[in-house]
């Protein structure tokens, strides 16, 4: 997860970035980031943020999905296992109540979303 987030976090970065010179680059980058430390922090905490690292992250697992808007819509707004109807937890903390989407790892071609479960649900029907 937070390699993940490195990742993300480079991104950001590379695209207000005009050095080719890895050493320029390397200072460029550090002054960015002190001078837009709020800024970062900020974005971050965003909505933008959390949404597009939960779905890169969801792609990266091998989701396929026509609409991953509205498939983000539906993971939020889902509060109960779609199997054992336990209230799903969102915290950082695996636990058997966190919040997981269910795909079919068989299917890679069309679109393999199959529910949002609880961990312990998710890892029994694997
Ligand atoms: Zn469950």
């Amino acid at each position: 997860m937070i390699f993940k987030f490195e990742i993300l976090y480079i991104y950001f970065i590379r695209l207000k970035m005009p050095y080719k010179d890895p050493e320029k680059r390397k200072q460029y980058q550090k002054q960015y980031q002190k001078k837009n430390k709020d800024k970062l922090i900020q974005y971050r905490q965003s909505f933008v943020f959390i949404k597009s690292k939960r779905i890169s992250d969801w792609k990266s697992r091998g989701v396929v999905c026509d609409d991953f808007d509205a498939l983000y819509d539906h993971y939020t707004k889902t509060a109960y296992c779609d199997f054992c109807r336990c209230e799903l937890s969102i915290h950082k903390e695996r636990s058997a109540n966190t919040k997981c989407l269910d795909h079919d790892h068989t299917i890679t071609d069309r679109p393999n979303f199959r529910n949002i479960l609880c961990h312990r649900c998710n890892v029994l029907r694997k």
